[in-house]
């Protein structure tokens, strides 16, 4: 019998069965490992009444004893990243490397939420008048909730419940149904960590919870990161109910390689970016824009290293690229594939029909390349979220640069050149969110904010970083005045600057 995967709320594993569970599957074998538990919206009522109360003392916990409890929940992180890549790859599929690096690149957040002291400090001002002082606080929102995909279900629930909770407040998480376990092994981690019960919880589930937080009264922020549709729903519905909303959508990254680059750097990078964790990355590089001669140079460099990709089930040692997320989202993008052999693109390299030896049922898809994809194909214009790369060729700098600003989404984008001044008109130019120069995929650190542009994100504060402390915090500004007990008297008037 599967495994069944339950909430955690008020600091330990929720107990009541549920009355609908959701299939998880290991994609390598295709098999059910375990079943989540969906919460209906009394269980969802639960988890925000737990943060609720915790949120009551959580908030005058002395930023001491919160940053103690992040550091000791850092080292436990820090201990446990191979446990926690294991769950990551025998639930997402991703090969083992590339989970230890998202476990790392979530530490960073955590590292950065410890530094709360100095980030979520106020300003103050001495006689603003005379004998008036005047300062701002921060202050927590009270409960916050976050909603995530199943593409980094340990990092991208780090982007969020670590400074939320370093700021005072208390966090419901509402992870990906397809691969839940990271969020309950971090949960377990923070309360061995010291955290009080309640304010970190997490509930399963589908759409119904998700409303349910969207609408709940006592839940005063929504993080969402997921696809874009349902980003703006999210972002819609969150607002509509008075909520403070930050919703990261889906992508369509494109990089640009000038005829002056390095193209075995170039080629290197597109490789790596495209289908790095299969192409089931926000940043992924899905079309390279090769303007001019830099195309005819490119494709025997890109033929040359995909044809020596090792694919895989990701626990095993030399697997470079595992399988998709489940077997309704592998053939959607195999039918992409399809469709863009019928739209005219030429397939140079063809994963559809790969096998991986002993893993029959996984959900495997080997790496696609097109050259001669036109911005009115549908492989151009729909985020495939798979190992499908698409190169499209064009004439001018200039017309690369059109093509990306014309595009929808504007999440990351690249640009490969030897060229300073090119470099500095595109970082100038380029109406996209994060830029990479040479760099395929221009990750902030956490000290920096991630986030897109257009319909990459709703809302008006990027996630982690100094925007992640502003979203989930408020100011607050004070006027204060201690008269000299000699200057006391009534006065009618406007305070005048004296
Ligand atoms: P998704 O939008 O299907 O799901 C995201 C979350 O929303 C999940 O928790 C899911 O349960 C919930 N959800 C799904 N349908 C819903 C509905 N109808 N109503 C309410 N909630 C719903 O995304 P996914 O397939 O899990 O993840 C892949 C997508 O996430 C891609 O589009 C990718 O680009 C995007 N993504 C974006 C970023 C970013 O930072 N911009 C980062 C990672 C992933």
């Amino acid at each position: 019998m599967a495994t069944k995967i339950n909430h955690w709320i008020d600091g330990k594993p929720y107990e009541r069965a549920a009355e609908r569970y959701g299939d998880v599957d290991n994609p390598a074998t295709g098999d059910v490992q375990a079943q989540v538990a969906f919460a209906t919206p009394a269980v969802v009522d639960e988890a925000v009444e737990s943060a609720a109360r915790a949120a009551q003392t959580w908030r005058s916990v002395s930023i001491a004893r919160r940053t103690k409890i992040l550091f000791a929940f850092r080292e436990l992180v820090d201990k446990h990243q191979k446990e926690i890549a294991r769950l990551l790859t025998l639930e997402h599929g991703k090969v083992t490397a590339d989970a230890l690096g998202e476990v790392n690149r979530g530490l960073e957040v955590i590292e950065f939420a410890c530094g709360i002291a100095d980030l979520a400090k106020g300003e103050y001002s001495e006689n603003v008048s005379t004998e008036v002082d005047s300062y701002s606080i921060r202050q927590p929102l009270g409960v916050v909730a976050g909603i995530t995909p199943f593409n980094f279900p340990a990092m991208v629930p780090m982007w969020m419940y670590p400074i939320a909770i370093a700021c005072g407040n208390t966090f419901v998480l509402k992870p990906s149904e397809r691969d839940p376990s990271a969020a309950m092994f971090c949960a377990q981690l923070l309360a061995d960590a010291g955290l009080p019960a309640g304010v970190f919880n997490v509930v399963h589930g589908d759409k119904v919870a998700v409303d349910r937080l969207l609408e709940h009264p006592k839940v005063a922020a929504i993080s969402f990161v997921g696809s874009t549709p349902i980003a703006k729903y999210i972002y819609e519905t969150g607002t509509h109910h008075g909520k403070r909303v930050q919703a990261l959508g889906g992508a369509k990254n494109h990089m640009i390689v000038l005829p002056d680059a390095d193209m075995e750097l170039a080629a290197d990078a597109a490789v790596s970016a495209g289908y790095g964790s299969a192409g089931e990355r926000c940043m992924a590089i899905s079309v390279i824009v090769a303007v001019g001669a830099a195309a005819d140079r490119l494709v025997p460099l890109l033929r040359e290293r995909i044809a020596k990709l090792r694919v895989g089930d990701g626990l095993e040692p030399g697997s470079e690229m595992g399988p998709l997320i489940t077997r309704p989202h592998r053939d959607k993008v195999a039918m992409y594939v399809d469709k863009g052999v019928s739209e005219g693109a030429t397939l140079l390299a063809d994963g559809r029909t790969l096998s991986v030896a002993g893993r029959a049922g996984g959900f495997f898809l080997g790496p696609c390349l097109f050259d001669n994809v036109k911005p009115h194909m549908e492989i151009y214009k729909d985020e495939i979220f798979g190992p499908v790369l698409s190169m499209t060729r064009a004439a001018t700098y200039d017309e690369a640069i059109r093509l990306v600003n014309t595009n929808p989404y504007a999440n990351g984008v690249a640009l490969f050149t030897n060229d300073g001044g090119a470099a500095r008109k595109f970082q100038h130019e380029v109406e996209v969110g994060m830029v990479g120069i040479n760099v395929p995929i221009p990750v902030p650190m956490a000290y920096y904010s991630f986030g897109g542009w257009k319909a990459s994100l709703f809302g008006d504060l990027h996630i982690y970083g100094r925007d992640g402390v502003h979203f989930y915090t408020r100011a607050k500004a004070v006027t204060v005045r201690w008269p000299d007990p000699r200057h006391r008297g009534v006065d009618l008037g406007f305070p005048q600057n004296k």
